[in-house]
């Protein structure tokens, strides 16, 4: 999903683009997908000190709100991490030892996403998909 397809999301779902939002999804898009909210609000002022903490945290709401973005708990103790969903889906493979995280692209499971929409009636719009598991250093340790 390109930037301006996240910005399109907003002003579908009735959001002004405002100069704080865009910003805060670059901030976002230059972590490279995976920021702590203190990450963020680090990024946000380097790029404009004016914006305040909390239109900050407000946007990350929001974004979560439309799926933009989703919060998970793997990397840290307890801080979320907020994770960009690029084309609506987001893959880690997690090692639960050093917390090493390998991306992958490929889920393959757009037929489960139509299944699970017939079933529950929500009409899905993205996914964040975590394994666990220890890689072979941990395994060896
Ligand atoms: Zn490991
Ligand atoms: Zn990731
Ligand atoms: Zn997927």
């Amino acid at each position: 999903m390109t930037d301006s397809q996240r910005l399109q999301r907003l002003r579908d779902a009735g959001y002004k683009i405002t100069h704080a939002r865009q910003t805060v999804l670059e901030a976002l898009e230059r972590g490279g997908g995976h920021m702590t909210s203190a990450q963020v609000l680090d990024a946000v002022a380097t790029l404009d000190p004016a914006i305040g903490r909390a239109s900050v945290f407000r946007t990350l709401d929001m974004l979560s709100r439309l799926s933009l973005i989703r919060p998970t708990f793997v990397e840290s103790s307890g801080t979320p991490v907020f994770v960009l969903l690029p084309n609506g889906h987001h893959h880690h493979v997690v090692c639960t030892g050093c917390g090493a995280v390998i991306e992958f692209d490929d889920c393959g499971l757009d037929a489960l996403a139509t299944q699970l929409e017939a079933s529950t009636g929500i009409h899905i719009i993205g996914h964040l998909l975590e394994f666990y598991g220890l890689c072979a250093n941990c395994r060896a340790a």
